[in-house]
């Protein structure tokens, strides 16, 4: 069976790599960006149990002691949230199945995930290749085109390519994602400078939400690794090449639409300058011990973001194209749960089509098996991110949720 995945991100590598160490061999994976990596890439990511347990089940052992080896293993389950003066607001605690475990993963970087997730990968990951559209088969194949001119027949093709994915355009022009009218700035700030210019000890190792009174919100992320990505790579991993990014804080500054003062066009050409003084600017009044996080703000690490969310989610049809991660399921980072939601999607499909390699299950059988699962769990996690969005960036939803619901989620 030959699987083409059109997207190399956090999904479409996983699946890869799942498909390997399940013994299939016949994957090539088509990412439009070169292999150095597209934009976004320095990003904290927080693990859930759901998705660390799916990295475990499509990775080799090495691979997942490197995981651990560089993840982030200290955030104890909850968050807070302050208004912008630091007086605190709410202190919801979440249960974490995996409180305890010497080898916990509960958040890890971006750019180091797309490391561990590419090693043995090199025959596989074509980079550079963008897909245009696809063509499907009296024979049950298809056939992927690409800018290049080129083309690749498979008997699956996996549509891993993201929240604005070109496949789903093309199979289900109806299903994109609703724009929740909120703008944000993803950003990274080297920890020892916020921690220099002030920030407090009780944010420094929280997940931390800072609610403005001007309609203007912070949710900041710390990301401290066990162990510098080099040195563990060269000893989990000899011949991977991992880059150090420093202990960091990842931060979203995020903004209603209507409180932007800018159109969207303007906002989404900004520089990383641009946008580093645009925040610092529209938080000129909050508590001087937040400046720096802002103001040390890496400028090639800051991007203007906009929040969305699949409502609702739905089944492809039980053909050989499959929809996986954003594609399908885009929600808001309120819940930090999309990556791990294509994670869980990557080892599912993973299993699915192992099942048809061997014979076990049609195709049209695997996909309507993984795709009832994925809509369940994936409709669960948006709905759990959208309570979050509400009363954290106050996202305007028409059911009533408080903090203490949401910490039952
Ligand atoms: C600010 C922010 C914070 C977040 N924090 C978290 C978190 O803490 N935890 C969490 O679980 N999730 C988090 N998420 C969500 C997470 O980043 C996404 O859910 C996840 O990346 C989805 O994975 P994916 O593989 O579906 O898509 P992606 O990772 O977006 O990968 C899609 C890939 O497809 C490629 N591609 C696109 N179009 C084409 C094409 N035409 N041809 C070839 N390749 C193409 C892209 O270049 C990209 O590499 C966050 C998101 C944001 C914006």
């Amino acid at each position: 069976m030959r699987v083409i995945v059109i997207g190399g991100g956090i999904g479409g590598l996983a699946l890869a790599q799942g498909l390997r160490q399940a013994g299939l061999t016949d994957i090539a994976v088509y990412e439009r960006s070169g292999a150095e990596g597209g934009r976004m890439q320095g990003y904290r990511l927080r693990v859930s149990p759901e998705g660390e347990q799916a990295l475990r089940d499509v990775l080799p052992q090495h691979l997942q002691d490197l995981l651990t080896a560089t993840s982030d293993d200290r955030t104890e389950g909850g968050l807070d949230a302050y208004d912008d003066q630091l007086e605190q607001l709410w202190a919801p605690s979440f249960t974490d199945p995996r409180d305890g475990r010497a080898d916990k993963v509960d958040a890890v970087d971006r750019g180091t995930l797309r490391g561990i997730l590419l090693a043995g990968l090199g025959g596989v990951v074509r980079f550079g290749r963008t897909f245009t559209r696809l063509e499907r088969h009296d024979d049950g194949r298809v056939t992927a085109y690409f800018t290049d001119g080129t083309t690749d027949t498979g008997d699956v093709l996996v549509a891993a390519d993201g929240v604005n994915s070109t496949v789903r355009a093309q199979v289900r022009p109806d299903d994109a994602a609703t724009d929740l009218g909120v703008r944000g700035i993803l950003s990274r700030t080297p920890r020892d400078k916020a921690i220099a210019a002030g920030l407090p000890e009780f944010m420094r190792d929280r997940f931390v939400y800072v609610i403005g009174g001007d309609g203007c919100h912070l949710g900041l992320m710390p990301m401290v690794f066990r162990e510098q990505p080099s040195e563990a790579a060269a000893q989990l991993s000899p011949g991977l090449e991992l880059h150090d990014p420093g202990d960091y804080y990842m931060s979203v500054f995020s903004v209603h639409r209507e409180n932007l003062g800018l159109p969207d066009d303007i906002f989404f050409a900004m520089t990383g300058e641009e946008l580093r003084d645009f925040a610092l600017e529209r938080t000129a009044a909050w508590h001087p011990d937040l400046k720096g996080v802002f103001a040390h703000a890496e400028p090639e690490e800051t991007h203007p973001v906009s929040l969305r969310a699949t409502l609702p989610v739905t089944a492809w049809d039980t053909g050989p194209v499959v929809p996986l991660g954003d594609a399908v399921h885009t929600m808001p980072p309120t819940g930090g749960v999309g990556a791990n939601t294509a994670l869980r999607d990557a080892a599912g499909l993973t299993a699915a089509l192992v099942r048809v390699d061997r014979g076990e299950v049609s195709l049209a059988q695997a996909v309507a098996g993984y795709q009832e699962r994925m809509v369940a769990y994936s409709t669960a996690a948006i709905q759990m991110s959208l309570k979050i969005a509400k009363w954290s960036i106050q996202i305007d939803l028409a059911e009533e949720q408080t903090p203490a619901e949401v910490s039952g989620v």
